[in-house]
């Protein structure tokens, strides 16, 4: 991956997917053990807000029995031998707008929706 923006997408990707081998393979702290033991999460949508040297920002919308919920990060990347690997995240306590687009792809406000 040639930058962490695409790295971050990639890595949701993985998430999606329960790709947890890949996540360790791009990641400096996160082991198997850990990933394998997440409580099972359907994500929804991706958000990136902000992307500078080597950080990304993002929101990623989930659905967890049965409520949909916010992970809000600026997640940090270093360069190892070449390729970008995640580091670190720092978490933001967000919650879904109500009047936003339903994270769900309804096409209609949070509000009148999921909320
Ligand atoms: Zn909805």
């Amino acid at each position: 991956m040639n930058t962490p923006k695409e790295l971050m997408i990639s890595r949701y990707e993985a998430f999606v997917k329960m790709d947890w081998q890949y996540l360790v393979d791009t990641s400096l702290h996160q082991t198997l053990n850990d990933l394998e033991n997440h409580h099972p999460i359907e994500w929804l949508k991706l958000d990136i807000i902000d992307n500078y040297e080597n950080i990304v920002e993002f929101k990623a919308y989930f659905r967890q029995d049965k409520k949909l919920g916010l992970l809000h990060e600026k997640s940090s990347f270093v360069k190892v031998n070449d390729s970008w690997k995640y580091d670190d995240g720092e978490l933001f306590n967000s919650k879904i707008e109500r009047n936003e687009s339903c994270p769900c792809g309804s096409g209609q406000k949070f509000k009148k929706c999921c909320a």
